[in-house]
């Protein structure tokens, strides 16, 4: 069976606030089956440009629960139980400690879940949220993709998860941040496409800021994620969650660092770049 799977960078940021990069999340729609994969820095507002809503997304897959990839988390949560007529549980898979971040959200948000409940009288229920806290998985059936979960690296922060969505004969997989490792390796074996976050480590060693040095320590570089690909031949490298952010005109460069590693087709594009495989 032959399926198509369509890639959409909803935000290809990252902490750094920026008036064209919202914070990272990508879209994977599939056989009619919407995901969402990680939750940054306006991510509704993104999905609206493509036509996806809160209350559209059939699962949540998050790689790992540092502050970038979470943020707008309670927005998909508040906004997909506002507007759903009947209670519509949100599917959130992700590391361990997923549960206890989600349970903080609604914590902070008791106030406005109060107000909603009292205000609207056929809506007799708080935003329900099934939590799957998982590093590892076999198969799951979402719909009419299946998804595979594996353990990445980007110690120290730790749990953290990539993905590989599959539908018919396509497959794509979303390695978060992680450092070159065997779980991904085993995510990418054969994908049609691997999305990848990467750092321009070259740009950011020259600036003699600690704190920024840091991120290397924990990122792949565009030649990490490049070689990534290369091994496990993957036929497309998706980049995203650029650092630094992604300058207009300057793609080619971003490509050319990927391609001096892989031969296969690199893709490298503001948000809501939209990549078909
Ligand atoms: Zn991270
Ligand atoms: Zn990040």
């Amino acid at each position: 069976m032959t399926g198509t799977i369509e890639i959409v960078l909803l935000g290809t940021g990252s902490p750094i606030p920026d008036p064209r990069c919202a914070g990272p999340a990508t879209l994977v729609r599939a056989g009619g089956t919407t995901l969402l994969v990680d939750c940054g820095r306006g991510v509704l507002m993104r999905a609206a440009a493509v036509g996806a809503v809160a209350g559209s997304l059939d699962a949540v897959l998050l790689t790992h629960l540092h502050s970038d990839h979470i943020t707008d988390l309670n927005d998909v949560i508040t906004s997909r139980w506002v507007t759903s007529m009947a209670p519509s549980p949100l599917r959130l898979f992700g590391p361990p400690g997923t549960k206890q971040v989600v349970d903080a959200i609604l914590e902070s948000l008791r106030c406005d879940i109060g107000y909603r409940v009292g205000h609207h009288e056929d809506l007799t229920w708080e935003p329900p949220v099934e939590v799957i806290e998982l590093t590892e998985s076999p198969v799951l059936e979402l719909g009419a993709v299946r998804v595979v979960a594996a353990p990445t690296d980007h110690r120290p922060v730790h749990p953290t998860v990539g993905y590989r969505v599959e539908c018919g004969d396509r497959a794509v997989a979303l390695a978060g941040d992680t450092v070159p490792c065997p779980g991904l390796d085993e995510l990418c074996a054969g994908a049609d496409a691997l999305v990848h976050t990467v750092i321009r480590d070259d740009l950011i060693r020259a600036i003699p800021i600690q704190r920024l040095q840091d991120v290397c320590d924990y990122h792949s570089s565009v030649a990490d994620a490049a070689r990534t690909a290369a091994k496990a031949g993957v036929g497309t490298l998706v980049l995203t969650h650029y650092v630094p952010t992604l300058v207009p005109g300057d793609e080619g460069v971003w490509r050319a660092q990927a391609a001096e590693h892989f031969a296969g087709r690199v893709e490298v594009g503001p948000d809501l770049h939209t990549v078909t495989i």
